[in-house]
Order: structure tokens, then sequence, then C-alpha cells
């Protein structure tokens, strides 16, 4: 039987596809695309067919492996999982093959004083393979070149060490109580698992561990201020030399390794710091204007967040400690809003959500969306659209595959099928994957959403939009291929904007027996609800944003990492709630140490920024302006990485970002403020 994986290009053919032809399939297009790779290297003149050459061959994988590894995610059985290990490195391997052949970067290197610089999609294409290739350590002498490879693998050792003692003190805490009494307001479900888990290790009582979900419950409701704090200090210590499992997996020297160790590989490719490293892939420029940018957004929301710490303190009628604040957070909020998810479902049957959806995109950008229903994919339960534009003709489709089964990765996503490409030879519209983990319909009840939900499927539609709506012709800048990290999450946190707003909320809601739509009191206090604690949270973030940058920003090989220093200066000038000697926050922090977040933490806050700046010119038109959401399409979703993402945002928004936007969002500044 043919290998459905080798099939000609196209739409994958999902129900073919098995765990035993992934190997083959793997090998036999690794083997084909090497052949083309040496053949593409041994090109006397370097021109411009090089580079889609190298398009093609990479789109040709991503062809094969895309499939493999998105159904690896949404529908994974222990023979797939297998098969996809066993050819994860065989991908990666080709990948730094590619990233490191010398006569490929002579080649670019040359056509890129060839290139006309009037050409930009092109110009832009060859100078991230240029950037991608130095990053890679390509011509370096051959000294530097082997000791940053053995940095680089060392590195990936010492992260994955960093996760591992994580996972190691979190898994083995647990706490185990007898009494019922010392249990109040802990959700029901967290009871039960509890029981469970005691009465699978032969105890009386409830045995709690300390994952995040846990941890989050007892936190927010637990009456139990003894259990609470307890459970701070475990969560808070962890992997360190303080708690109750001090010592055991600490990952203080850990830190100091990864921190000098990447300080040392940024230094072999050039860069003064790894903060600089980090932002040669950014739209952020400097190191400097990263550091103004959160210390900006600290000054401003400081004093909001002090407001609302003292508000707290004032409704529990007592000084806080930091396992009390989630505590009394929920307290308030119950008491300021009363609004409940359990309220809020009924007015949100996944089909009316859906529905409106699709109005706000028809309506901002022209398009049509068809499902299509002889359209082949991986799940009953998966349906597929196809998008027009207005005048009939095809952009482009996705998969929508929304509820939570079995073997389904959780969480939300949105991952690329088919990629844009008009080259010679290969002509595609792109395909998404928006993938999400709603609860299931009912015999009786469409699925019902919570609000929160709604506002996640709409940012995933946002990165949708921005893959789908793409008009370049290279894969690798096309659709959200080559967006900078710091700017991707622009046209996601985008489109979550009209899940709030009010002319948007009566089409995506309607209750599922009435059909009325969401009362307005309710809408009132659900965009009240928004910027609750705004001020507290953005605090937060820009303290972790702050020490990641700076801790990667200022190091000195002679003087060590002087984590503890950065992070007591930075909660001196930023932290409105004082931190117990005892927290170790470092060495939890795995989006930084164990994942690839280093000197990057800021993008959430910087893509926020973004987000809200383009509402707001929405905001000043009205949200379904034709002119605004023209130039949104043309500017940002249809140029995506083909320009730099600043000419891309000042094209749209006719000047430099401004923080205000979010900050009035937040309701950190109001518009008086700005104004007097
Ligand atoms: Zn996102």
């Amino acid at each position: 039987m043919k290998n459905p994986l080798l099939k000609p290009k196209g739409l994958p053919v999902f129900n073919s596809i098995q765990a035993s032809h992934v190997n083959d399939a793997v090998q036999r297009t690794l083997e084909k695309m090497r052949s083309k790779l040496v053949k593409a290297e041994t090109s006397t003149t370097p021109s411009f067919q090089t580079a889609e050459e190298m398009e093609r061959i990479q789109d040709s994988i991503h062809q094969v492996w895309g499939p493999i590894s998105h159904l690896n995610s949404v529908i994974s059985t222990p023979e797939l999982r297998e098969a996809y290990n066993k050819c994860l490195p065989m991908i990666s391997e080709f990948g730094t093959e590619l990233a490191q052949s010398e006569k490929l970067w002579a080649m670019f290197s040359q056509l890129e004083k060839d290139t006309d610089p009037s050409y930009t999609a092109k110009r832009q294409l060859i100078s991230h393979t240029l950037r991608d290739f130095k990053l890679a350590g390509v011509g370096l002498p051959i000294e530097s070149k082997n000791k940053f490879k053995e940095l680089v693998k060392t590195l990936a050792q010492y992260q994955a060490s960093f996760e591992q003692n994580l996972m190691d003190a979190t898994d083995a805490f647990k706490h185990h109580e007898t009494v019922k009494a010392a249990l109040v307001g802990i959700p029901y479900m967290m009871l039960s698992r509890a029981k469970e888990l005691a009465e699978k290790e032969g105890k009386i009582g409830w045995l709690f561990t300390l994952d995040p979900p846990t941890y989050q419950a007892i936190m927010a409701h637990a009456e139990n201020e003894n259990l609470r704090s307890l459970y701070y200090k475990a969560w808070v210590t962890r992997a360190s030399d303080q708690g109750p499992q001090a010592g055991r997996w600490d990952n203080r020297v850990l830190i100091e390794k990864i921190v000098r160790l990447r300080h040392e590989s940024a230094l072999l490719l050039g860069f003064s710091n790894y903060a600089e490293f980090s932002l040669a892939t950014k739209m952020a420029n400097s190191t400097k204007e990263v550091l103004t940018f959160l210390q900006e957004l600290a000054e401003k929301s400081r004093p909001v967040a002090q407001t609302e710490l003292d508000e707290l303190e004032a409704f529990a009628e007592r000084r806080l400690n930091p396992w009390d604040i989630s505590y009394f957070s929920e307290k308030l909020r119950q008491s300021r809003f009363g609004l409940s998810d359990n309220e809020l479902r009924p007015y949100f049957p996944l089909p009316t959500v859906i529905a409106g959806l699709f109005v706000v995109a028809e309506k901002l950008f022209g398009i049509k969306i068809n499902s299509q229903n002889n359209v082949e994919t991986w799940h009953p339960d998966v349906i597929y659209y196809e998008i027009f534009s207005d005048e009939g003709s095809p952009i482009g489709g996705f998969f929508a595959d929304l509820f939570t089964r079995p073997n389904k990765r959780g969480g939300a996503w949105m991952d690329e099928c088919l990629v844009r490409c008009e080259l010679e030879g290969l002509s595609q519209r792109p395909v998404a994957y928006l993938v999400c983990n709603f609860n299931p319909p009912s015999n009786s009840d469409p699925a019902l959403l919570t609000h929160d939900d709604v506002v996640t499927l709409f940012h995933e539609f946002g990165h949708a939009l921005h893959h789908l709506l793409t008009e370049v012709d290279y894969p690798s800048i096309s659709g959200i291929n080559g967006v900078p990290w710091d700017a991707v999450e622009l046209p996601s946190q985008f489109l979550e904007n009209y899940a709030w707003a009010p002319e948007v909320l009566p089409l995506i809601s309607g209750h599922y027996l009435t059909g009325k739509a969401l009362p307005t009191e309710t809408l009132t206090t659900l965009n009240a609800s928004r910027s609750f604690q705004a001020g507290l949270a953005m605090i937060r973030q820009i303290e972790f944003a702050l020490f990641d940058f700076k801790l990667h920003a200022e190091y000195d090989p002679t003087q060590g990492s002087l984590t503890e220093e950065i992070l007591e200066n930075i909660r001196n000038e930023v932290t409105v709630m004082k931190v117990p000697t005892f927290n170790r926050f470092p060495n939890t922090f795995s989006h930084v140490f164990g994942g690839s977040y280093a000197a990057g933490y800021y993008s959430y806050k910087w893509a926020e920024v973004l987000a809200a700046d383009a509402f707001s010119a929405f905001k000043d038109s009205g949200i379904f302006d034709e002119e605004t959401a023209r130039r949104f399409r043309s500017c940002i979703l249809a140029t995506g990485g083909s320009r730099e993402a600043l000419d891309n945002f000042q094209d749209f928004r006719g000047r430099l970002p401004s923080l205000d936007p979010l900050l009035i969002q937040d309701g950190i500044l109001t518009k008086e403020t700005i104004n007097s």
C-alpha cells in the first residue's frame, strides 16, 4: 500500500495515516530533501532560485511532519507517540544541517548584495535567513564553532535538569488532611479528587498534591489560613534551599550555570550579552528600549496596584499576607460583580458564538466563511470551513477541533496545516488548525461556553486570520512565520477585544433555551470585571519580565548572576506586596530557565500594548469601520513577516506604538489623566 503521508501536496488524508507510516515517510522525505540540499549547495551561480528551492524543501518537510505532529497532539496513541518521538531527532538534525551550511550562507550573503532593495519580501527572506545562519554559529572559526555547539548542547541539558528538578519537587509534595473542618471553602471537585487519592494510598481523609489547579484552588478558596500559608510556602520554595523539601532538588546552581553559558554563547556570536542575542529575532530594537518600556509601564501601574491592595485590605479588614491575596480577591470579585461561570454559560452556546464570531470576521475583513462537509478530518467532532473573498474567490480554510476528549493535548492553539505559497511548481492556499478544549455538547444541550472560553476562541481565531489572510508568497515569511515573537500575539489579542465589545456581545450570545440576549446589566458587569485588579496583575508580570531581562542584560562573569540582588532591587522599586525572605521564585521560573522565554518574557506585555493600541484605532472610528479594518488587514495581517513588525505597525497606526491604550483598557489610566 502507498504511504498516505507521501501523497502529492494538498490537504492531508487524515483517516489513512497510521503510526506505521511515520518512520518510512520521514526517512524517505529527508533523504530526498538532503539530495536537493546538496544540489542547491553546489549550484555555481547564486540566484534567488536557490532561496526558492530552500522554501520548497522546507515546505515538503512540513507537508509530512505537520500532519504527524498535529495528529500526535489531537488523537495520540502510544504507537503514534513512539513513532513521533523516534523521528523528532531526525527532523531537528536536518534543521541543524540546513542552518549550519557554510555554502548556503556564502550564497545568501552574495544574494543580499545582488537583490534589488525594493523587493521588500525577497530582502526580508534573505535577511532572515542570514540572521538565522549567524545565530546558528555559521561563519565562526572552527574552534569557536565547536565551542558554540558544545555550549548549546550543555545548555539544553542544564535546562532539562532545571525542569526535571522542578517537576520532581512539585510531584514529591503531598498534604494529608483528616479533619473536614480544615477544608472549608475548597471546591467539591477538588475535594473528591483528594479523597480518591487518599483512598488509593490506603489513607483516611484527603490527600492533596501540588499541581497548579490544586494550588490555585486552595489559594483562592480555602478558608483555613494555615492551609493557605502552608501551600504558599511549599509552592514558592519548590526546587530550592527552603521550605518542606529544602535542598533536595535545589535549582540555584543550575540557574548560575544557565545564565553563564547563555552569556558565553552570546559573546561567541558577537553580542555583548544574552539579552542582545534574544532581541536579534524580536521587534524590540535594544535592551534599553525594553527596559524603558517595562519601567514606564511599572511607574504608571504601581500607584493603581497600591490602591487595589489598599482596597483589598480594607475589604478584608486587616493587613494581608501573600497567601491571603487570591482568597480575598476572589471574595471581593464575587461581592463586586457576582458573576459566575454557571450563570453565564447558558448565554454562550457554541453554535451562536461561532456564528457571531464569523459575522465579526466577515464584517471586518469582507470575507465569507462556509462549512464544508466533504473534507476528510481526523475526528467526527472536527468541522472544516472554507474562506472566500467577497467576490467569491477562495482564500483558504481551517479545521476547527473544539471539544476536549481523551488523548488530546490540553489548552488551545492555532497551527499551520498548509502555508500559503506561490512559487514555481508550488502554489497553495493556507489552511489552519484551530484547536480548543471546550466541554462537549450533551445529548440534549449544545456545548455551553464560559466567557473565558469565548475570549480564547476569539484569540485563536485571531492567529488563524493572521495565517489565512496573508498575501506573502514565501512560506518562511508568510502568515505568522517570520513574525517576531514579541509581535506575533498582536492579531490574537486584538481580536479578543471583540469578545468584550458591547456591539459584539449581542451577536455572540443568546440563551440556549429562550434565545434571549445577555441582559444589559450582566453585559455591563462583565465589562467592568475585565479590569478587576489589573494594576496588581500588571505589576506581577512586570516584576517577572524585568527580572528575566536584567538578569540576561546585566550579567557580568566576574560577579555571577546576582539573582537575589537584581530581584530585590526590582521588588523595592516595583512591587507593592512585601515578599517573604523564604520565597525562591527564580528556582521555579521555568519559562525562562527551562523554556525558551529567556530575555523574552517581556514579549507578553509588548504584544499586549501593540494589540490594545491597534484596537484603539477602531475605538476612534467605530469597531467595524471599513477603512480602518481594510488597513489593519493590509498592513498587519496580509504583510506578516515579510516586513519589519514596527514598519507594519506604523503603517497601520501612522505613529509609533503608545502605552496608553493598554493602560486605559486596564483601567490604569483614564482619558482625563492623559489629557491633564
Ligand atoms: Zn496566542
